[in-house]
Order: structure tokens, then C-alpha cells, then sequence
């Protein structure tokens, strides 16, 4: 797992919506995930990947692609997952940006019960910002829509006043803060402030993919929301071999919807990878190899999974695990055989004993028939 370690909630104290996790930062959840994938023998290597594309195959044709981070190390992988998340563009307001994630918010779901009942203003960046006024309608009485230069129809206008939004139509121009540096408010281009302690702002949603494009991965443009990779079924792509999961391909998605994804992108890699091992055993033993499958198995094990620095393998490459282990768990010298060889005995020994009963009845059974005659 490559990761340079810029999540996209990396702003907001703590995460919510998550059933089991709600409260917990975004910082804890990924050092629990990172230390929860280590456990399982997974590298996690921390930097910016600048370049991913096909690289020739293996030996046998299977798929091979390699990655290179800006400090120059390249990795070689079988198949490819990109998680890297979305870009939240804001609108260009000054003082907007650095309330982000906290006074200014955009997901009800993440961060909506912590601003209920305060004074709350929506900055509309279009149409896309009608629905969530509905949505935190249901949070506060206290409502201000700012169209900021954006559309409203008259039916939605209706909409709002039946629900008590008030709408303004003078644009914004910056955003006040208290002698504390708390969001106090919005400057709108008449002067007037309007006083607001909390303001949603739906932004621009921008798949992170710099340094994937060599990847080919086709990208979607979706109105009035952003860019994002184009996905099918389990995350998988028009490109063989590799996947996409999270806000990279969905821009909705919350910690939860995007970790599922990733969770079924990654059985489907599994699946697939395991279809392609089988492949290739069968590949040797068709190839008249009388140690076919053990020949896939060394040549596989000759290219493992990499990751180098200027060619040189790092010290942090994780030696590959010898095939056995990895495929005959049940061999020579593993736990279950340790367990399997006493109770085999045990069963032996309980067999002669049985039979040795059964043959001393039946010798018995054989005078007590015969007394009487
Ligand atoms: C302010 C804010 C608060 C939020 N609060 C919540 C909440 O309370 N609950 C909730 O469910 N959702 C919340 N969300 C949404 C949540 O952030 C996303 O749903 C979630 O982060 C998506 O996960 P992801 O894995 O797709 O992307 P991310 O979590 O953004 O992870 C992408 C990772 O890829 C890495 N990356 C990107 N490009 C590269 C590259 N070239 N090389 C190497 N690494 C790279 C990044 O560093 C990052 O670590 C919030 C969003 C925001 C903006």
C-alpha cells in the first residue's frame, strides 16, 4: 500500500457516520488501518506516487505494472487498486478556506449534528446546493441560502420559503470572523454582514489522479459535481488488471461506502489472481513440464512483488514468502500436521483396542451359545 498520507477528511477533528467509529479522528482510523494491514504480512510504504503504467509481462504473461514515488523508488505489482481519493475545489472566497472542515462544511452526515441549531448560511455553487439546504433545514431553524451568483428558480424558492430559508441574492464577498478568529459571519457586496457561525458549501469534487495517467484509466465528467474515474462492477476498470475504490471513482461515498468498496475491489483481485495462478499451472503441466506447477511456482517466486530504489532492491522489500507457505499450509512441519500425528494415534491405538474387544465377545458369545448343545 503506497500512501502519502493526505486523506481528504484530514481536516475534521473526528470522523462520523461510521457505526462503531463515529468520534474517532481520521488520524487514529488510519493508524489503526495501517498497523491492522502490517499485521497481516501488507507493506505500507509511505510516499507520492508521480507515475503508474504497464510494464511487461512475466515470464508466464501474467500482468505486471510498476509505480514510481517522487523520491524515485518503483514498484512492481501484479495488479493495481487507485484509492486516492478526490480533490475538494472551493469556491474563491476569502476567508472561506481556512474554516474548512470546521465552520465550513459541506455533508450533514459528517458533520451536521455538531452544527445543529446554530446559525447556518448555505453558499450555493449551484444547483447541486439544493438539495443539502433541505438537509440542514432539518438541523437548524435558522437558515440563509446565499446564491452567490447562481440560479434559483421560482419552484425552489417557493420550497424554501414554505420551510422558512431565507434567501439572499447579493453576492458574497468575504467571510468576517470574530475577534477570536470563530466564522462570524458573511460579508455580502452591499457591506452588510450577515451574522452566520456555520456556512455548507458544496464544492467542486476532483478525482486525484496526477501521476496516474499513464495508467489510461477513463475519466467521467459528472454535472455539477466534479471529475471522477469511471468504474464497473467491484471497482473494476475498462483497463485489465486494474481497479478503482472510494471518492476517486464515487464522490458521495463517506469513510464507510469507500472502505467497502476497497473491500470488494480487493476480492475481486484476489479472485482473479488466483483464477491466473491456476492458469498458469495448468499452462506448465500442458507445456509437458513434469514439475509444472512447481515451475510456475519458482518462476513466480523469481518475481515477486517489488519495491526498488534505482533498481536496487530496498531495504524495506519484504523477502517473498517460500511457496509452500504461502500455497500448502497443510505440509511438512506446519501447525495442523503437529495436530494431525497424535490424534492419529490415538485413533490407532483405539482401533486395536476395539477389535481386540470385539474378538473377545465374540470368542464368548461363541461358549455361551455353545454350553448348552
Ligand atoms: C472535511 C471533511 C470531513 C469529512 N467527514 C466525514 C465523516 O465524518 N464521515 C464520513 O464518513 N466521511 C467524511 N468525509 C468524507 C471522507 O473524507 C471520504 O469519504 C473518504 O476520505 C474517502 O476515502 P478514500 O479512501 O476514497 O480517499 P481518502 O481518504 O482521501 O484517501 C486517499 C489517500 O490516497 C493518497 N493519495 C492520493 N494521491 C496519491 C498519490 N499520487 N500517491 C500516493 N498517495 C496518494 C492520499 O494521501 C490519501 O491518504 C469528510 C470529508 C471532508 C472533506
Amino acid at each position: 500500500m503506497i500512501d502519502s498520507g493526505s486523506p481528504r477528511n484530514a481536516p475534521a477533528e473526528a470522523m462520523h457516520g461510521l457505526i462503531a467509529l463515529d468520534g474517532t479522528p481520521p488520524s487514529e482510523i488510519l493508524r489503526r488501518g495501517r498497523e491492522q494491514v502490517r499485521q497481516y504480512g501488507g507493506r505500507v510504504v509511505h510516499g507520492d506516487v508521480v507515475s503508474a503504467e504497464s510494464a511487461a509481462p512475466s515470464a508466464d504473461g501474467d500482468l505486471r505494472f510498476t509505480v514510481t514515488l517522487a523520491d524515485g523508488r518503483r514498484i512492481t505489482a501484479r495488479r493495481v487498486l487507485v484509492a486516492t481519493g478526490l480533490k475538494d475545489v472551493l469556491p474563491e472566497v476569502p476567508g472561506l478556506a481556512k474554516h474548512w472542515g470546521h465552520s465550513v462544511v459541506h455533508c450533514p452526515y459528517c458533520h451536521g449534528w455538531e452544527v445543529r441549531d446554530e446559525p447556518i448560511g448555505i453558499l450555493a455553487t449551484g444547483p447541486a446546493s439544493i438539495g443539502p439546504a433541505l438537509l440542514f433545514r432539518q438541523l437548524t431553524e435558522d437558515l440563509t441560502y446565499f446564491t452567490h451568483g447562481t440560479d434559483l428558480d421560482e419552484d425552489t424558492r417557493a420550497r424554501f420559503a414554505a420551510r422558512g430559508i431565507r434567501v439572499i441574492d447579493t453576492p458574497v464577498t468575504e467571510i468576517v470572523d470574530d475577534a477570536d478568529g470563530a466564522l462570524a459571519g458573511v460579508r455580502l457586496a452591499d457591506g452588510q454582514v450577515v451574522a452566520r457561525r456555520v456556512l455548507a458549501v458544496v464544492p467542486q469534487m476532483q478525482a486525484r489522479t496526477q501521476g496516474l495517467e499513464g495508467l489510461g484509466l477513463p475519466v467521467q465528467d459528472l454535472p455539477n459535481v466534479g471529475r471522477a474515474l469511471a468504474s464497473g462492477p467491484d471497482g473494476t476498470t475498462e483497463v485489465p488488471g486494474v481497479w478503482v475504490a472510494g471518492n476517486v471513482t464515487d464522490p458521495v461515498a463517506q469513510v464507510g461506502a469507500s472502505a467497502a468498496a476497497g473491500a470488494l475491489a480487493g476480492i475481486d483481485i484476489n479472485k482473479k489472481l488466483a483464477i491466473a495462478d491456476t492458469d498458469a499451472a495448468l499452462q506448465g503441466i500442458a507445456e509437458g513440464s513434469p514439475q509444472g506447477p512447481q515451475k510456475d511456482l519458482e518462476s513466480r517466486k523469481s518475481q515477486p512483488v517489488t519495491c526498488s530504489s534505482h533498481g536496487q532492491s530496498s531495504d524495506s522489500a519484504r523477502p517473498p514468502r517460500p511457496p509452500q507457505e504461502l500455497l500448502m499450509p497443510y505440509l511438512a512441519n506446519t501447525p495442523v500436521e503437529k495436530m494431525t500425528r497424535p490424534y492419529a494415534r490415538r485413533w490407532w491405538a483405539l482401533l486395536v483396542l476395539c477389535l481386540s474387544l470385539l474378538i473377545t465377545v465374540m470368542a464368548n458369545t461363541s461358549l455361551i451359545v455353545a454350553a448348552p448343545t
